[in-house]
């Protein structure tokens, strides 16, 4: 039964925030949202324990796109960064700014990028690309991703201090366009540094929140050095470029982990 505690853990979990969200803020939306979203990523590791191929990416498929097409696109919330500014600015604690709460800023407390790994909108396309493992060295450029968190926060300011009319319906193409310019970055990224996952290496502003916290995260990936047999077939079919095997938290990349569990599955000793 030990291997069912994590999916177990996560239930409980998304299911205390929905309760509570609901009680506090007498919204039954909230006890919808989270329990979708706990009872999705629960199935995910629920099936990943019994070793379904597929488990990881039903889950993305599950929260990412009922984020991206009910949230986003029918209920008109901008779930983008965009969005959190938004909301931040105008001192509401609703949609974005719960959203980032829970899953970018003080989630990942607990349990470290699985956001990036199973719920994200954004890698639920990507991770569909040729390059799912880099063909490539990584790049020095990951500087970007601090240029694109500055531009949110200095257009959503922008709003504010410009006093734009209709700011509601700026925010709802900006959340638009804002993801078709994502996608289409993502996508090119991609086949030029052949890496599904290059758009999240260097240029997502949200790493700025997600790296920092999951530094602490609870939730690891740990070696059990005492069935590794140095095969480096984890670091082969990790997407991040994490150095595995080392168990210290400033591990190179630690903070790149997105709990895939790709190398957990590729290890053949099960030492991870
Ligand atoms: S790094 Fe950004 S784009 Fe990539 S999975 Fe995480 S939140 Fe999504
Ligand atoms: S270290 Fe493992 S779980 Fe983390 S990103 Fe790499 S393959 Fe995925
Ligand atoms: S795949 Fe397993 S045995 Fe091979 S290096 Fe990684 S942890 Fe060690």
């Amino acid at each position: 039964m030990k291997k069912y505690m994590l999916p177990v853990m996560m239930l409980i979990i998304f299911e205390a925030v929905a309760v509570t969200l609901w009680l506090t803020k007498d919204n039954l939306f909230y006890l919808f949202n989270f329990s979708y979203i706990g009872i999705s990523i629960s199935l995910g590791l629920f099936l990943f324990v019994r070793k379904y191929p597929y488990a990881r990416r039903i889950v993305q498929l599950l929260v990412g796109s009922y984020m991206l097409v009910y949230l986003g696109l029918i209920c008109n919330e901008n779930m983008q960064i965009e969005g959190f500014w938004y909301y931040l600015f105008t001192g509401v604690f609703e949609a974005a700014t719960i959203h980032y709460a829970v899953a970018k800023i003080f989630g990942p407390l607990i349990f470290g990028r699985g956001w990036c790994g199973f719920a994200c909108w954004t890698a639920m396309v990507l991770d569909f690309l040729p390059y799912k493992t880099p063909k490539g060295p990584r790049q020095r450029i990951g500087w970007i991703r601090y240029i694109t968190f500055a531009g949110s926060l200095i257009f959503v300011a922008a709003l504010f201090l410009s006093h734009a009319g209709n700011i509601e319906k700026i925010m709802f193409w900006a959340f638009v366009f804002g993801n078709l310019l994502y996608y289409g970055i993502g996508i090119a990224l991609a086949f030029l540094f052949k890496d599904n996952r290059a758009f999240c290496k260097y240029i997502c502003p949200v790493t700025v929140f997600l790296k920092p916290m999951s530094y602490f995260s609870l939730v690891r990936i740990k070696c059990d050095k005492s069935k590794c047999i140095s095969c480096g077939k984890c670091e082969r079919a990790c997407p991040m470029d994490v150095k595995i095997t080392d168990n210290a938290r400033k591990r190179e990349n630690g903070t790149e982990c997105i709990l895939c569990m790709e190398c957990k599955r590729a290890c053949p000793k099960d030492a991870l």
